[in-house]
């Protein structure tokens, strides 16, 4: 169990999710992270960096917009939004001409330490969302095809290489997806039903560039499985409800 304080988390999944759907690439990010989180199957997902990398580019490039305009009352806001989650931060001198861009400048990697933690919790909400994740690896997928990858990590026709999904994330994915095909809602408990199988299958397909990467992985049965051809990007958008 973690303590989660989704402070300002609405603000931030609506940057991230609006980032997506505007087709905000990766961009300014740390590559060696994201060949490792495309590659193997990483707690730490490519969301989680796509989440800290835009927070910051966004934050920066807001700061310097508009860093003249923000008053005393925003930078408040901003300390104590750092004190919630007990990120340390220097004071902001008021005094300094340069304002608060500066004050941004001088302490980026506590700004980056906040969007860490904040990243979690906006992963929290944003993993149950099929449409969003859907839509988020197909921006992977174009970071995938522009990336130069050690040569051992490839396909003879440049596609990743399927690797195995642990335990752990098989674990996840079956129960955010309560057992059931995300496609035909077959049951895959085996608690009932014995003759059913499991599929964990890529969203995106490797074949399309899709990632080994958590966010791109689903429950289908063998059948879906079977019939989604590897030239598909989809999901479904039907999700169970908690009553009906
Ligand atoms: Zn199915």
């Amino acid at each position: 169990m973690k303590e989660f304080k989704f402070t300002d988390i609405y603000e931030l999944v609506s940057i991230i999710d609006r980032s997506v759907r505007y087709g905000e690439s990766f961009w300014n990010y740390n590559e060696g992270i994201f060949i490792e989180s495309s590659t193997k199957f990483t707690k730490d997902t490519l969301l989680h960096l796509y989440i800290v990398t835009r927070a910051m580019n966004y934050h920066s490039r807001n700061f310097r917009k508009n860093g003249d305009c923000m008053d005393e009352e925003s930078i408040k806001d901003w300390i104590s939004l750092f004190r919630t989650y007990g990120v340390h931060i220097g004071a902001y001198d008021i005094s300094d001409e340069d304002g608060p861009y500066n004050w941004l400048e001088e302490n980026d990697d506590k700004f980056e330490e906040l969007f860490c933690l904040m990243a979690d919790e906006a992963f929290h909400i944003l993993f149950y969302n099929r449409n969003f994740l859907v839509e988020f690896n197909k921006l992977v997928a174009e970071t995938v095809k522009e990336t130069e990858y050690p040569s051992e990590k490839l396909t003879g026709k440049g596609r990743l290489k399927r690797v195995r999904i642990p335990e752990w994330l098989r674990t996840a994915i079956f129960h955010r997806d309560k057992g059931r095909c995300v496609y035909c809602n077959t049951d895959l408990t085996n608690i009932v039903n014995t003759i059913t199988q499991k599929n964990f299958d890529h969203m995106v397909p490797l074949d399309l560039f899709g990632a080994n990467d958590p966010c791109n992985i689903q429950l289908t049965c063998e059948s879906c499985n079977k019939s989604k051809s590897n030239k598909d990007s989809s999901t479904s958008f039907k999700y169970q409800l908690w009553w009906n």
